[in-house]
């Protein structure tokens, strides 16, 4: 019985892309440590620093030195880019049970 419309197969579709999106943005460096560009200290990755790497930055900073630099560089840019994206992941859960609902509401 054809029972599974369009509608169902677009929106598990697009969960699974949202999930994938997801997996993609989760990966972080191999390695555990880092070197501080500054300092040379051997510091662990925060999610500061794991946040540079994936936006493609190849010199870190351990937290003193960045501490140190947003004292001097005060910049809001990197937290708020981070907020609007949990926002949107936020949107994706609350959209996706709403779209298979409708769909469901739409063949019964
Ligand atoms: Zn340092």
């Amino acid at each position: 019985m054809p029972n599974i419309s369009i509608e169902v197969i677009a929106a598990i579709g697009f969960a699974i892309l949202v999930v994938l999106s997801l997996l993609m943005k989760r990966r972080r460096p191999k390695e555990q440590t880092f070197k501080c560009a500054r300092c040379s200290t051997i510091a662990d990755h925060t999610p500061r620093t794991i946040e540079a790497w994936r936006s493609g930055k190849t010199r870190f900073f351990c937290n003193a030195c960045h501490a140190q630099w947003l004292r001097s560089h005060p910049s809001p840019i990197s937290s708020r880019s981070e907020k609007s994206g949990c926002l949107g992941v936020v949107a994706f859960f609350v959209a996706i049970p709403f779209l298979l609902i409708a769909s469901w509401w739409g063949y019964v």
